[in-house]
């Protein structure tokens, strides 16, 4: 039996305390995860959700899973490299290289997530911070996000209840808790947040509005009042800003950036996106580094442009590619059967450790194995920080790093 510490890799905060038994090449007790990475690893072991090589629904070796992906990506005239969120940062190099190489577009899921908000952060327009800079904040707002089933130990481990000045049963709180979202969800109900706002679907830009008119002493309605004295109690803020705001707001920011610029003339603001892919942010960074740009990039004839035309979403709405690489990422769970029927008939090459929608719809799978549990590497958590992970359990398939490795030597001119 082999005991040990190994970080979580079933989302974004990368708990690096997770205590792990393997016995005989299996797990055997998994401590202090949350529900959502036990039943992730447990899950892991479950051959039946696990891929293997697969050319045309026939199982191969390695080389031959390789030689078919190679063919497929050498023929194409305009290549898609999309995913890599569940990729290590080792991975996503090889990832970025491999496009690059092949003069892809290359995009990931922060196109219709986070991206914006990460963008903002990594070009210093957007103030941010670490979890451990959260111990100084005295109120914590959780806007459009449900850590619960997300992220479900965001709070016991990172904000609330890790707060350094957090008192249970104390008669006085020195951190404050808030919720807005538009529904009483578990982290909003049950007594977990001190005030809760609750809004329409839709409605976060009139809220945001009706903040800045009261930040200018004019009258507005109830709510937003409630919401802004909350504020003016603060001096240090921490916004965990989830898929509802982004969504709400469309990806625009502008009124969101307006009301923090207005609140920084008495209080600190800080924004911390809340992921969802372990190492999506990792992504946003490592393609920054490389390109200036945190996805949509195309690497046609060399250079590096960007565009919304090259996103998932438009290159497949307007078939604009001829083969598709996918890496850690199951576009065909997320998106609308109406825009995945444009699909049709362009080969799929995927890369992941488990079966999915979009493993069963490639031409050729390649099976990998499970980073933070059978492969290490670093990965960028939610806040920035970066996290080392180490391999716990021993198996012989090849990293999605060693596979991505060999396809670009395979396609190397
Ligand atoms: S909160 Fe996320 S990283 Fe932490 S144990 Fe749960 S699923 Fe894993």
């Amino acid at each position: 039996m082999s005991a040990g510490e190994m970080v979580c890799t079933a989302c974004s905060c990368l708990c690096d305390d997770i205590e792990i038994e393997i016995e005989n090449g299996r797990i055997v007790s998994m401590e202090k995860a949350c529900r959502k990475g036990t039943a992730f690893f447990f899950g892991s072991e479950n051959e039946r959700l696990r891929t293997v090589h697969l050319v045309d629904g026939k199982q191969v070796d390695t080389d031959q899973a390789l030689a078919a992906a190679a063919g497929l990506l050498s023929r194409a005239r305009r290549p898609l490299v999309f995913g890599m969120d569940n990729a290590s940062l080792e991975a996503q190099r090889q990832g970025i290289e491999l496009a690059r190489m092949l003069g892809a577009v290359l995009d990931d899921s922060s196109s219709f997530c986070q991206g914006k908000l990460t963008h903002d952060i990594l070009t210093g327009t957007l103030p941010s911070c670490t979890f451990d800079q959260i111990h100084d904040s005295d109120l914590i707002i959780y806007w459009g996000s449900n850590p619960h089933n997300a992220q479900p130990r965001h709070l016991s481990r990172f904000s609330l209840y890790a707060h350094r000045k957090y008192h249970e049963m104390g008669a006085t709180r020195y951190v404050t808790m808030a919720v807005v979202d538009v529904r009483e969800s578990e982290t909003a109900g049950a007594g977990v947040a001190h005030r809760f706002f609750r809004i329409l679907p839709g409605e976060d830009s009139n809220f945001i509005a009706a903040i800045i008119e009261g930040i200018k002493g004019n009258p507005v309605r109830k709510d937003a009042s409630g919401f802004l004295k909350l504020l003016k109690q603060s001096r240090h803020c921490v916004i965990f800003a989830g898929l509802g705001l982004t969504y709400s707001l469309d990806n625009d920011f502008s009124l969101f950036y307006e009301m923090l610029k207005h609140l920084g003339g008495w209080m600190k603001t800080f924004v911390i996106p809340m992921s969802g892919h372990y190492n999506v942010r990792g992504f946003n960074y490592s393609l920054y580094n490389a390109t200036g740009c945190v996805n949509k990039v195309n690497f046609a004839g060399g250079a590096v442009s960007h565009g919304d035309e090259f996103s998932l979403l438009e290159q497949v709405k307007n078939r604009a590619a001829d083969c598709l690489l996918i890496v850690g990422a199951d576009p065909f769970s997320s998106l609308p059967i109406s825009v995945l029927k444009h699909l049709d008939g362009v080969p799929l090459v995927t890369l992941d450790p488990f079966r999915t929608a979009t493993t069963e719809a490639s031409s050729v799978v390649l099976g990998v194995s499970l980073t933070g549990l059978e492969s290490g590497g670093t990965a960028m958590r939610m806040d920035g920080t970066t996290v080392t992970l180490m391999p716990a359990k021993w198996t012989d398939k090849q990293s999605d790093v060693q596979i991505l490795e060999r396809l670009k030597e395979l396609l190397r001119p």
